[in-house]
């Protein structure tokens, strides 16, 4: 469960707070505030705040007085310009704060997305809640033989069981341990350890959270490198539920980012050049690409 019955009580009670304001809201992000959205077996993503919509991108890029908005039609085309071109800056002009909670190993990758801005719980002013990641059986692979960095075919019955048994295990030793150590107890002669030190045995599927502040611009740098094939699962399924609050946040704007960044290729001058041999009909092997097998590999799994 990602949520106690008294935070979910907490957001509830935010949720049925409204305001009167003069700024720009945009109606599907309004839908999401505050909301929990679950992600793995504890995780949540959550929005506590945001500024700016579709209108603000094109407000900004034309630098107007007012609203600065035309037809729907001509913003958004205005938007796929701005895409297509990278004139990023218009999209710095939204901004979002999420609360996110996850497994540290996760927050451990995400925390390289340095144009952010975090705070984090302290585990050395409060005690970290007994709660770890444990995988689906689904998500238990093996190493890739072709990919370094990824999984290959999921584990079998015995020893996937074995290895949720290994993680459960150790997660609830590891805790156990974690609370002795902070545990004063007089008659035993025990200080304690302190928080910041006690909790230096407990594993990185432990649960961590943070707020994370981030404009568009980055968040859509984000979004392409962890909601990519190629990032780990674990991190993906995050990336993928932001990628559901900013379609709903900003519709344009997301349309433009799926088209030309999801969707889109980047093509190296050599791959243009090997495409237009293609088109003139000549027979292409790895050999005769000049690229290497990675690279090879890369371009026919997009072009064939
Ligand atoms: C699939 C995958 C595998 C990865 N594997 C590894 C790995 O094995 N080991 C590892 O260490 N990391 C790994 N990373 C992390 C990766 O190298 C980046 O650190 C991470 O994706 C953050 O990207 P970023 O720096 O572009 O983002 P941000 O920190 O958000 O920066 C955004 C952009 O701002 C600019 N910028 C920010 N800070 C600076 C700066 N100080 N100097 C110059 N420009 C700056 C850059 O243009 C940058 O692209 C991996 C990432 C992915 C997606």
């Amino acid at each position: 469960m990602a949520l106690t019955p008294e935070q979910q009580a907490e957001i509830d009670a935010q949720r049925a707070e409204t305001q009167m304001t003069a700024r720009a809201v945009s109606p599907g992000m309004e839908k999401r505030l505050y909301t929990a959205h679950e992600v793995l077996d504890h995780g949540v993503v959550r929005v506590i705040d945001y500024m700016g919509d579709d209108n603000a991108i094109v407000q900004a890029a034309r630098v107007s007085y007012g609203r600065g908005t035309k037809t729907v039609n001509s913003d958004a085309g205005l938007i796929r310009y701005l895409m297509r071109h990278w004139h990023s800056t218009p999209f710095e002009m939204c901004e979002v704060k999420f609360h996110v909670k996850l497994p540290v190993f996760v927050a451990r990758q995400w925390i390289r997305h340095r144009t952010a801005n975090v705070n984090e719980y302290s585990a050395r002013y409060s005690i970290l809640d007994r709660e770890f990641y444990i995988p689906e059986a689904s998500q238990l692979a093996a190493q890739s033989s072709q990919n370094h960095q990824g999984r290959g075919q999921v584990l079998e019955g015995a020893e996937a069981a074995r290895v949720l048994d290994i993680l459960r295990d150790d997660a609830m030793r590891a805790y156990d341990h974690y609370e002795d150590m902070l545990t004063p107890d007089e008659d035993a002669g025990k200080q304690g350890l302190a928080r910041e030190l006690a909790r230096m045995n407990l594993p990185t599927n432990i649960y961590t959270q943070w707020y994370w502040k981030v404009d568009l611009h980055n968040l859509f740098h984000f979004l392409r490198l962890r909601a990519d094939s190629h990032a780990q699962y674990e991190i993906r399924v995050y990336a993928e539920t932001m990628c559901d609050i900013v379609r709903d946040w900003v519709p344009a704007a997301y349309s433009a980012f799926e088209d030309y960044r999801l969707g889109g290729v980047n093509l190296s001058g050599k791959a243009v050049e090997l495409l237009k041999r293609r088109l003139a009909g000549e027979e292409i092997t790895q050999e005769t690409s000049g690229m290497s097998k990675g690279e090879w590999r890369e371009f026919t799994e997009v072009w064939g």
